[in-house]
């Protein structure tokens, strides 16, 4: 009898890629005779929030962790993406191990790895194995990718010293210091790396976005006719994390929810690693204090250098509550409530209390709030994170955007309005029932005959051939 189909499934560190990687695996074995392993490069002890997506997999998706990559020999400080693209390429002579192992113990037939794994191709080639990149952002980015290349070869300068603005195929365009992180210094390994990964996707036997074609339908349709060439797209989100049923100790912020009022709480969090600086913490406490809204806040400790200083840990080393401006909390104490580095932030989204999310638009989050129909407020902070602002501003009317000024700051009385708009304004009534629509149609993207159930079904088709 033929051996059930097996793939082998490589999410580079931080939560924001192995909790869709990990939800895309289940949706898999659910739906398809497919087993899984996911295969996880460390640095050490995983953190308790990697602990607990990979505890609720069910038994047939398996799970195992390469060796642990010593990380002593980079510069302090080193910025997430040099480290992880470390992790990745020093982990490839351990994942050809694990390969070794589950090609002799499966019918291992494909590798599928994300932005930051691409070096495996070369790994899966030697088993003869399908390349699947997953890209755990949305079209828009992936169709900026795809124009890549071209734009390296056309482009002298900085691209944010470039006079007009880059149109993304199927999307809008963007002002060269609006683009990806990634892209922002050209001499930089890791716009080498990115561009190195955006001529290799005419290479790969299929693409997995997680995004469905009802959010992004001009930017699929142009990816489909001809902008990703040769190469298979597969719209198969939204995957996010489901609801935990039944939870039988709730944390106490969705007990605080419990007591609220229907959509009258705004959300506030900067995603797993998100992080301000002291003043801006400041501003953002006064600011949501002036709004009169109430308010359930995901408070990090400030970082003067960097805005994604979480990012490995998802958490503080000092208490965060120390920061905020003196006489706040107790001003607050009817207001809102502050949560310490991370809260269940699926359940928040799905209560019916919470009215708002001011989001640092984190693609998983802005997915998460898209399935629950709450609508954003975009506040920016790294990665692609600008680019889907815009997106979700200018073109799919997902969110109102806190503007920064001058400084770079986002001022209180920015705040204190934007909360208010989109809490009580006509543009937050737009996009209230917007969001109500999307939630609809993300539903049915899922449910049998959907855009994404077809899509996954398609991925799984060509495994078999
Ligand atoms: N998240 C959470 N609690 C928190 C912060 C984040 O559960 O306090 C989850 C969030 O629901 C999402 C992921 O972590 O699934 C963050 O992914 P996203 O792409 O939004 O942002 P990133 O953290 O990668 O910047």
């Amino acid at each position: 009898m033929e051996k059930t189909y097996h793939i082998a499934i490589l999410p580079s560190p931080g939560m924001g890629h192995l909790i869709p990687m990990a939800e895309f695996a289940k949706r898999l074995v659910k739906e398809h005779p497919i087993s899984v392993t996911i295969i996880i490069p460390s640095t050490g002890t995983p953190p308790k929030a990697q602990i607990s997506v990979l505890e609720s997999l069910p038994e047939n998706i398996h799970h195992l962790f390469l060796p642990s990559v010593n990380v002593k020999g980079l510069p302090e400080g080193a910025r997430p993406e040099i480290l992880i693209s470390f992790i990745m390429r020093s982990s490839l002579s351990s994942l050809r191990d694990a390969l070794i192992s589950l090609k002799s113990r499966t019918n291992l037939v494909a590798l599928v790895f994300d932005m930051f794994g691409h070096d495996s191709m070369e790994v899966a080639k030697e088993f003869c194995l399908f390349n699947f990149l997953f890209f755990p952002t949305n079209a828009m980015v992936l169709s900026f990718t795809f124009i890549l290349p071209k734009l390296d070869e056309e482009t002298s300068c900085e691209y944010k010293d470039l006079p007009d603005p880059v149109k993304v195929p199927g999307s809008v365009s963007f002002l060269g210091r609006d683009l990806m992180d990634p892209v922002h210094i050209r001499t930089d390994e890791v716009y080498k790396g990115y561009l190195l990964l955006s001529k290799r996707l005419a290479l790969l036997d299929g693409i997995l976005v997680n995004s469905f074609e009802e959010l992004e339908e001009e930017t699929f349709r142009v990816l489909y006719t001809g902008a990703a060439g040769q190469t298979p797209i597969y719209p198969i989100g939204p995957l996010i994390q489901s609801v935990p049923s039944n939870e039988p100790n709730p944390h106490d912020c969705i007990k605080w929810l419990d007591s609220q009022p229907d959509g009258s709480v705004v959300f506030v969090s900067f995603g797993s690693g998100g992080t301000l600086s002291l003043l801006q913490i400041h501003e953002l406490a006064l600011g949501l204090e002036m709004s009169g809204h109430k308010f359930l806040w995901v408070v990090r400790s400030p970082d003067e250098n960097a805005s994604n200083a979480s990012y490995f840990t998802a958490s503080s080393e000092t208490d965060p509550l120390g920061f905020l401006p003196e006489g706040f909390l107790a001003r607050t104490v009817k207001q809102g409530l502050i949560v310490s580095s991370w809260a269940p932030q699926i359940e928040i989204l799905s209560h019916k209390a919470t009215g708002g999310f001011l989001t640092h638009c984190g693609w998983n989050s802005t997915l998460e709030s898209v399935v629950h129909g709450v609508p954003m407020i975009a506040w920016p902070l790294y990665a692609e994170q600008h680019m889907n602002a815009k997106m979700m501003t200018e073109a799919l009317c997902l969110a109102l955007r806190a503007e920064t000024d001058e400084n770079g700051l986002v001022g209180k009385e920015m705040i204190e309005k934007v909360v208010k708009e989109l809490m009580e304004g006509c543009e937050g009534k737009k996009i209230s029932q917007r969001l109500n629509e999307l939630k609809g149609a993300s539903i049915k993207a899922l449910i049998n005959g959907g855009s994404s159930m077809e899509s996954l079904s398609k991925f799984a088709q060509q495994l078999k051939k």
